[in-house]
C-alpha cells in the first residue's frame, strides 16, 4: 500500500488511468488501421521515458516515504525508558524481539514468542501505549497482545513446583516447576536453571490444573488444561505426555520428513539416498545435481529436521 501511495504522491503518471486509457485507444487505432505499430510504440516509449523521469526525480522522496512506512509497520509505541520508538527487531540467531530505536544508548528490550513472525496490530494497550502483536504461524497463528503486559504478567507469577527433576534431583535437589516466561510461553522447567536446563513444553493457552493424581513412574502430578471448559485436555504426567508426543512424531524413514512424498523418496533412493543415515551424510549439492526437482537448500532443510 505504501508503494502505491508513494507513487500517487510523487509519480502521478504511473498510477493515472489516463495512461492505460491512451494505450488502449492506440491499440484500437492499430487494429482499425488508423495508426501504425511504429507510431504507437514510439509514443509509448516517450510516455514511459516521462514516467521514469518522474520516478528518478522523486527517488529520494519515495525512498524516505517507503522507509517511514516500513518503520511504521514495526513500531509498537514509546520506550518507557527513553521515549524513542520500540520496534520489532530480529536477532542474529533469527528470533524476533522488541528493541528500542535508541539502541545502543538505550538497551531496553522485550521478548516475543518463539513461534511465527510478528505482525503489529492497530489495537493499543491502554496501560502501556503499546500496540498489540500477532504471531503469524499458519494454523498456529495467535494474538500475543501487548508485549509489556505479557512480560509483567510472567514476572508477577510464581513458579509452581510439581515434583522432582529427573536429571538432577539426585543429588542436587532440583525440582520441576510450571514456569511463565516473559515471552508469554509456559514450560515445565528445573528450579536449578540455568545449572540444569531440563524442560518440557506446555501449551500456550488455557488454565493449567495440577491434579491429585500422580504418575508413579515419574512422581509427577497429572495436568489438565482448561479444566472448566467444555473440552478439557487431560495432558497427564508432563514427562509421559512429552515422551508419547516424541514417539508419535518420530522420524523413521525418508517419507516422515516434511517435503518428502513417495515420488521424491523414490527419486532419492534411485540416487543412492536410501536411508536416513545416507541422507544425514549426503552432500547437499551433489544430491541436488543428481535428483531432479530437489535443491541443495531442500536437502539442508531435511538434514536440519533430522538434527531436531
Ligand atoms: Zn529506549
Ligand atoms: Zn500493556
Ligand atoms: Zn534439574
Ligand atoms: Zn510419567
Amino acid at each position: 500500500m505504501a508503494v502505491v501511495e508513494a507513487a500517487e504522491e510523487f509519480a502521478k503518471h504511473v498510477t493515472s488511468e489516463e495512461m492505460t486509457a491512451q494505450l488502449e485507444r492506440d491499440m484500437t487505432a492499430i487494429a482499425e488501421g488508423e495508426a501504425t505499430l511504429d507510431e504507437v510504440t514510439d509514443e509509448s516509449r516517450e510516455m514511459l521515458a516521462k514516467v521514469f523521469e518522474e520516478l528518478e526525480d522523486s527517488r529520494e522522496d519515495i525512498g524516505e516515504y517507503l522507509q517511514e512506512s516500513l518503520k511504521a509497520d514495526k513500531t509498537l509505541g514509546p520506550c518507557p525508558e527513553c521515549g524513542e520508538d520500540m520496534l520489532v527487531r530480529r536477532s542474529r540467531q533469527g528470533s524476533y524481539f522488541v528493541g528500542c530505536d535508541g539502541f545502543p544508548e538505550c538497551r531496553n528490550t522485550l521478548p516475543l514468542p518463539s513461534t511465527g513472525s510478528p505482525q503489529v496490530l492497530d489495537e493499543v494497550c491502554a496501560d502501556h501505549d503499546m500496540k498489540h502483536v500477532k504471531m503469524l504461524a499458519g494454523r498456529d497463528t495467535f494474538v500475543h497482545g501487548c508485549p509489556r503486559c505479557e512480560a509483567e504478567k510472567a514476572e508477577a507469577s510464581e513458579d509452581e513446583i510439581i515434583g522432582p527433576c529427573p536429571d538432577c534431583h539426585e543429588p542436587d535437589g532440583g525440582e520441576l516447576a510450571i514456569k511463565h516466561l516473559r515471552s508469554g510461553s509456559r514450560l515445565v522447567g528445573c528450579t536449578r536453571y540455568p545449572d540444569c536446563d531440563y524442560s518440557l513444553p506446555l501449551p500456550r493457552n488455557g488454565d493449567i490444573e495440577v491434579t491429585d493424581e500422580y504418575c508413579e513412574e515419574h512422581d509427577l502430578p497429572e495436568l489438565v488444561v482448561d479444566p472448566d471448559s467444555d473440552d478439557p485436555w487431560e495432558l497427564g504426567c508432563p514427562i509421559c505426555n512429552y515422551e508419547e508426543y516424541r514417539a508419535r512424531n518420530a522420524v523413521e524413514d525418508l517419507e516422515d520428513l516434511n517435503g518428502i512424498g513417495s515420488a521424491t523418496a523414490e527419486k532419492l533412493e534411485a540416487a543412492g539416498i536410501d536411508s536416513l543415515d545416507a541422507l544425514r551424510e549426503a552432500d547437499p549439492d551433489r544430491v541436488a545435481a543428481a535428483v531432479q526437482g530437489v535443491t541443495a537448500g531442500k536437502v539442508r532443510d531435511w538434514q536440519e529436521q533430522l538434527e531436531a
